[in-house]
């Protein structure tokens, strides 16, 4: 087995080449490898084998049931069952640890009828789709979790079950481990350029940063936030750019008296549980462009002028805190939708996305993982249909309605 150390390929020839290793990519490979039906030769070609840059290694890790596009209730439910499961989906190793949803849910606020009437309408889709998301009245907010204000909220939401936190960094940690296990060669290097045939129709190599040309079968974008440099390479556009979001870690000298849900404020900002005595919080600065791919600076004014007090007026508690760290992020954004685009160009039809996923793409790796690795061994969805999701749309510009961003 080739170790990830290695930045030269062992073959020239790969049935599936996958450029970018981290969850997107591992959890392809590792649902190939899962695939009774599949038999090729995957290789993984990962830039940063530290993984120090990616959004995988930056993301607040929660999965929620409360979306308004019933496609991705479901792909969150099986998310939630892959992750209490992971053990028998590892063809019960001893040695993968048994996980849990830490399940304080997700609180959506509504300060105005607008958006409290969404939630009523995203309320219905998530019941028929089985969740169990309950309105709450101001007052109800207050009785069950009485540290909040809440003098401008009309209305909120929350699902206890099967949202909250999720060990994701254990779930990555096992796919790449096991797909190596398994045969999957990962390599230390950069994927610069592609070469396509003579009509253009497919991707015939891929070119690597030391010079080595690799055949390919079928090319995977994992790619993350670079993912329109990648599609580039194959002459593809694709609106998907790096946008900054930053996160805080913070003590409060008087810890709430119950876990903190994952609270969307109506500014935008959130905030959760994070350890038994810290908290995280999220936010973005206004305007939100595209950034460089290396940009991960901070911006201290944007804490101390926006979101310190955002959090401050909605939970006064949070007057008396202590910031304990911080990090700056990239979402992989798509700009018509924000929603993944997923499986072939319409054109280059080898060429697979595995993209955009913005700020819920960890809770969507175990789905996205199993339909990829079912777009590439039978052509079409086996489990869940996620067609919807295609690159189709882009041409189109028709955007998938998702209402519930974060
Ligand atoms: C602050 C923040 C909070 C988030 N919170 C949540 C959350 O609570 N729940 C949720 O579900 N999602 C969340 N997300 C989103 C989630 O983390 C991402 O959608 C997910 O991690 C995307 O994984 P990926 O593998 O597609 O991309 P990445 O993790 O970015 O990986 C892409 C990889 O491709 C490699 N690569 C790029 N170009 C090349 C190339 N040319 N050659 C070789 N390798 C290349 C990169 O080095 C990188 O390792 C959050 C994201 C952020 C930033």
């Amino acid at each position: 087995m080739a170790t990830f150390g290695a930045t030269i390929p062992q073959n020239q020839t790969y049935d599936v080449v996958i450029v970018g290793g981290a969850i997107m990519g591992s959890s392809s490979a590792w649902f190939l490898t899962d695939n009774p039906d599949f038999n090729g030769r995957i290789l993984v070609i990962e830039k940063d084998p530290s993984y120090q840059m990616c959004s995988t290694a930056h993301t607040n890790s929660c999965m929620r049931q409360q979306f308004s596009n019933v496609l991705n209730v479901r792909i969150s439910q099986f998310a939630a069952d892959f992750v209490k499961n992971l053990r028998d989906y590892m063809g019960g190793d001893p040695r993968v640890p048994e996980l849990g949803i830490q399940n304080y849910g997700y609180l959506y606020l509504a300060d105005n009828d607008a958006f409290a009437e969404t939630l009523r309408a995203n309320q219905k889709v998530q019941l028929a789709a089985g969740a169990e998301t309950r309105l709450l009245t101001p007052e109800q907010i207050l009785a069950e979790y009485p540290f909040y204000a809440v003098d401008d909220i009309r209305l909120g939401s929350i699902n206890t079950k099967d949202e909250g936190y999720w060990d994701g960094g254990t779930v990555f940690d096992w796919w790449r481990r096991s797909a190596r296990a398994r045969g999957v060669e990962y390599v230390a290097n950069e994927v610069v350029a592609m070469t396509r045939n003579a009509t253009g129709t497919r991707v015939e190599s891929v070119t690597l940063a030391t010079g080595e040309v690799i055949s390919c079968g079928t090319v995977i974008n994992a790619s993350g936030p670079r993912a329109a440099r990648t599609a580039q390479m194959a002459g593809i556009d694709l609106p998907v750019e790096p946008r900054k979001r930053y996160t805080w870690i913070f003590t409060a000298e008087k810890p709430l008296s119950r876990d903190l849900p994952l609270t969307i404020d109506p500014s935008g900002v959130h905030m959760r549980q994070d350890g038994p005595t810290t908290y995280l919080v999220g936010g973005r600065g206004d305007p939100d462009p595209a950034v460089e791919f290396d940009d991960f600076r901070m911006d201290h004014s944007l804490w101390e002028d926006h979101i310190w007090p955002i959090i401050a007026a909605r939970i006064p508690q949070f007057e008396a805190i202590k910031l304990v760290t911080e990090w700056a992020g990239h979402y992989a954004y798509n700009t018509l939708d924000q929603n993944a685009v997923l499986g072939p160009h319409s054109q280059v039809e080898n060429f697979l996305f595995l993209n955009g996923f913005s700020g819920h793409g960890l809770q969507q790796s175990p789905a996205m993982g199993r339909g990829i690795s079912e777009l590439v061994t039978y052509g079409g969805f086996r489990t869940l249909d996620l067609t919807p999701f295609g690159y189709d749309r882009i041409d189109r510009n028709e955007p998938l309605v998702e209402k519930a961003v974060i």
